[in-house]
């Protein structure tokens, strides 16, 4: 029997969680009105891929248990190696968007790659680069962008092991048609095991493009992050002054 090798990624402590969500609001007015003229095209294309640890950190916030948390709102992608990462349901709506009020209802403890969006990831000779997605409209305004920036420190500083953001960025980047996702689940369980290639059969062409510029910032580091508590005087929820576009 062939021996397969599956990372299982250490949890990130809950209090360092905690203390991103209490430095970093994920939006203000500006993120807002553009995020409304959108109309969500992030939800309905993208992936919530959970950090090692947040499920745990989610759960208790809403004061359920993992094995609870998980049935409800979380689906497996199981990369080619064996390795696990979980990820919000797959299907055409978030399991946390009220469709009523089109509310986050964990806006307060949200995925991190969630409230972070439009900040993603590239690898680039072992080291892991934060850029701002140019497909995602919030960047092409630059309070916006500011904004989203400076969260890039904070994610630089979060323990998240280099072999995690591999297998992420495998999926990260694309666009999945999220109705034959929503097909494919029949006769899975409800908190269902998709594989890389069942995902990748869901791919959509590129929804929209904008020609912007991108900002990188590059880390220097390899495999394991430095455990650090992000600095305590920066208050990263104000908003910013410049109010129009
Ligand atoms: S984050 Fe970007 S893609 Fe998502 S709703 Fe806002 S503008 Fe649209
Ligand atoms: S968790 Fe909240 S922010 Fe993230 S996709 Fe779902 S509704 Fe949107």
């Amino acid at each position: 029997m062939i021996e397969v090798f599956r990372l299982i990624f250490p949890e990130i402590p809950m209090d360092i969680y905690e203390n991103f969500h209490r430095t970093f609001s994920g939006g203000n007015q500006n993120t807002f009105n553009v995020c409304s003229k959108c109309g969500g095209a992030c939800e309905h294309n993208k992936i919530g891929t959970l950090l090692p640890g947040e499920k745990e950190y989610m759960a208790k916030k809403m004061g359920i248990s993992v094995s609870e948390f998980k049935l409800k709102y979380l689906d497996i992608l199981k990369m080619d190696d064996g390795t696990l990462i979980h990820v919000l349901k797959l299907g055409e709506l978030c399991p946390f968007l009220n469709e009523e009020t089109e509310v986050c209802e964990c806006r307060d403890f949200k995925p991190i790659i969630c409230k972070i969006y439009p900040v993603v990831f590239t690898i680039e000779s072992d080291k892991v680069s934060f850029i701002i997605d140019k497909w995602c409209q919030l960047s092409r305004k630059k309070v916006c962008r500011n904004y989203f920036e400076s969260a890039i420190p904070l994610l630089s500083h979060l323990p998240i092991p280099i072999e995690w953001f591999r297998h992420v960025i495998s999926y990260d980047d694309l666009n999945f048609d999220y109705d034959q996702l929503r097909e494919s689940r029949k006769g899975k369980n409800q908190y269902a095991v998709f594989t890389m290639r069942e995902l990748l059969n869901f791919q959509k062409d590129e929804v929209t493009s904008y020609e912007i510029e991108t900002y990188g910032v590059k880390t220097n580091k390899l495999g394991m992050y430095d455990i650090k508590a992000a600095s305590s005087g920066i208050d990263l929820c104000q908003e910013i002054e410049e109010t129009t576009f």
